[in-house]
């Protein structure tokens, strides 16, 4: 028998090809996102405005089926961290993030990833597989229906584990998703794409849609990004930087890019990085977002001290760039990108899995 077809992950677009194929018309799309990802319902049988016929033959060939959530870790200042599996047995992470007016949630776009810069948990596991958009909306998904005592999600940043440009098209899908009117119906502002700088694909996105993007440069010489994000020696400094002025080109409205800047201790957070940094940024209308090191398990990397936080940021600020330093949030609960499954990993390997539910 042929496996029957995961709805969950599927566009509008897609759902009308997916209800034509089977003689229904193309308002059946709306209906059936609308029950998905607005009532949260993923039961054929409880869709009252599909006739029984519909809805048995629905049953028969089509399924909603969103990933496993293993387990949840919750900090003291309210950041939830769910452990996923997918079907392959795969292990992702998402993290719910609250601010003053807004939810955030962090996902994946792989499971693992094959790009190693030097000072990331998911870089150090190496690359498992591409997500597919059924996995990736079910986060979404999950975050809004699964802790029903929980306020919805409002943001939703690509900077879990993997790197989203690499996994284009099931991102983009679940991103029309993400969208849609009849579904989450969240604006170009509310999304974030965080990547590597992955040159073409930044490109053929600018091409393609308005959403926030991000991106990692950590490093404003060649010669040193080339070591922490080795993507560099592929896609250098100055050929990243003209595709992000391009995608700003193809924007309406006054718009940004976000740079993160991790600042490793020793590594590249001194004044003459701070000065490199201001000037490659120069030309490009950008914001700074500072990320202090998260330390994990097996990285001789160290977190700049806050003396060395404070001036970086005071320098930039003082050379006029609107400058951000994001606290890591959820430190105590292995708050950065991968370091959940990295514990996970090396749990199994030693001994039992990581049996709690939540740590305070
Ligand atoms: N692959 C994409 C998106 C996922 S990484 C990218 O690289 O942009 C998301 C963010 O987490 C990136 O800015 C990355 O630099 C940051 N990050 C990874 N490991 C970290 C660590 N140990 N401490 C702090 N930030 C980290
Ligand atoms: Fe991959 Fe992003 Fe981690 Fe680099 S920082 S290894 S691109 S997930």
């Amino acid at each position: 028998m042929q496996d029957k077809k995961n709805l969950l992950g599927c566009s509008q677009e897609s759902l009308e090809v997916f209800f034509k194929d089977i003689g229904e018309p193309p308002f059946r799309a709306k209906q059936l996102l609308k029950w998905v990802h607005q009532k949260g319902e993923l039961d054929f049988e409880m869709m009252t405005d599909f006739n029984k016929d519909l809805r048995s033959r629905l049953k028969d060939i089509a399924i909603l089926k969103t990933p496993l959530v293993k387990n949840v870790l919750t900090s003291e200042e309210g950041t939830k961290k769910y452990l996923v599996e997918l079907d392959s047995g795969s292990s992702i992470e998402m993290v719910r993030i609250p601010e003053k007016k807004r939810m955030t949630l962090c996902i994946s776009s792989q499971a693992g990833c094959a790009l190693q810069c030097t000072f990331c948990a998911t870089g150090a596991q190496g690359f498992d597989q591409n997500l597919t958009s059924d996995e990736i909306i079910g986060q979404v998904w999950l975050a809004n229906f699964y802790d029903k005592n929980e306020a919805p999600i409002t943001n939703v940043v690509f900077m879990g584990m993997g790197e989203p440009l690499l996994n284009f098209n099931p991102v983009m899908e679940s991103v029309d998703i993400m969208r849609n009117q009849i579904a989450y119906c969240l604006s170009r502002k509310r999304i974030t794409i965080s990547t590597s700088g992955i040159v073409p694909q930044i490109n053929k996105l600018a091409d393609m849609t308005d959403i926030s993007l991000a991106i990692s440069l950590h490093a404003s010489e060649n010669e040193l990004r080339d070591i922490i994000v080795p993507i560099n020696k592929k896609y250098p400094i100055k050929e990243l930087l003209n595709s992000c002025k391009n995608y700003l080109s193809k924007q309406t409205g006054k718009r940004n890019i976000t740079i993160e800047y991790i600042l490793i201790d020793g590594i590249n957070d001194s004044l003459k990085h701070a000065a490199g940094l201001s000037k490659v940024l120069a030309s490009l209308s950008c914001k700074i977002n500072l990320i202090p090191f998260n330390p994990f398990d097996g990285s001789d990397y160290k977190r700049s001290t806050d003396k060395n936080i404070y001036a970086f940021k005071n320098y930039l600020v003082n050379k006029g760039y609107i400058t951000t330093c994001r606290i890591t949030r959820g430190d105590a609960i292995d708050g950065a990108c991968g370091q959940l499954v990295g514990n996970l990993k090396k749990t199994i390997k030693g001994k039992s899995l990581i049996q709690h539910t939540s740590i305070h």
